[in-house]
């Protein structure tokens, strides 16, 4: 089993063949689209990048089950979840309040 628990083995993985190319499998079944913002009523794709400009929006594909606990999941679509940068980061920081318990941010769910 693989693991990728270091920034280096993840670096790593982030390099493979393998990874983008499943990366672009989602991207494609995900349409493109931020699948967060779509469960809200919204639509965020990635902006087209003009020559010397920064791109705005980026879309990252985003592990539901992070591979750094779960990496038989690394590779597998149905873990694959494409995010904008708002909703991944909002995630990663869900996760790392996981981790470490005592820096809670406020998150509100029941707003609805
Ligand atoms: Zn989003």
């Amino acid at each position: 089993m693989r693991e990728y628990k270091t920034k280096e083995q993840k670096k790593k993985f982030y390099r493979s063949k393998e990874w983008e190319a499943l990366r672009q499998l989602a991207l494609i079944r995900d349409n493109y689209e931020c699948q967060h913002c779509k469960r809200d009523g919204g639509v965020t794709v990635d902006s087209i990048k003009s020559p010397g400009q920064r791109k705005g929006i980026v879309l990252n594909v985003d592990h539901k089950y992070p591979i750094e606990f779960y990496p038989q999941l690394a590779l597998v679509l149905d873990n694959l979840e494409t995010l904008c940068v708002n909703h991944h980061n909002i995630k990663e920081g869900r996760t790392f309040d996981k981790i470490r318990p005592s820096k809670k941010k406020k998150w509100n769910d029941e707003r609805w």
